[in-house]
């Protein structure tokens, strides 16, 4: 994780700024609002954009929903799960069978809408469904880099593994959030 996060997302960042150096009006821009009107960044560093700012946007998300003990949510969450995912324990046989339809390296996420609503989506490479306008509750890393050392080819193994160990408190906030309006990446 230290990798992950210190060369990996660094990376990115560093990538993203690289490619807004000349552009300051887009480099002032929030990384939501610059994922969803990627269709009026010049093309000459879209691709560079849309690869490192949907990186810092995706790992920004997958660190601060991490760091916890696992366990189950409960409250309003907990009740749209049920409602909308068919309940925990379906939620995460989807999520991690999302997770290893991946084909190479991309993501698995669960969108919310406005109203609450959840779905489990996936994207490639480093693309978020923030792009499409919609706001991420959560999501893993199925990168190889992200479960390669201690897992190896085990991406199953990385997938049941990573449960134990999200903050549901703060998936719980961001779910709040959503709903108020104010989730950003
Ligand atoms: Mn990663």
């Amino acid at each position: 994780m230290e990798l992950h996060h210190g060369r990996h997302h660094a990376a990115q960042v560093a990538g993203l700024n690289a490619a807004l150096r000349e552009h300051g009006q887009l480099a002032a821009m929030p990384v939501d609002d610059l994922l969803m009107r990627l269709s009026q960044v010049p093309e000459a560093i879209r691709t560079a954009v849309r690869n490192n700012g949907g990186g810092h946007a995706n790992h920004a998300m997958f660190w601060e929903i991490m760091g916890g003990q696992g366990g189950e949510p409960a409250g309003d969450l907990r009740a749209a799960i049920d409602r909308d995912l068919g309940g925990m324990e379906k939620f995460r046989t989807d999520f991690n069978a999302g997770g290893m339809r991946v084909f190479g390296s991309g993501w698995v996420f669960v969108t919310v809408t406005p109203a609450g609503g959840l779905a489990i989506v996936t994207r490639p490479n480093q693309d978020t469904p923030l792009m499409d306008g919609q706001r991420v509750l959560m999501g893993n890393d199925v990168w190889e880099h992200a479960y390669y050392l201690r897992y190896h080819n085990r991406r199953a193994d990385y997938l049941i593994a990573w449960w134990n160990v999200l903050n549901w408190e703060r998936i719980g906030a961001r779910y709040a959030a959503a709903r108020d309006g104010t989730l950003r990446v």
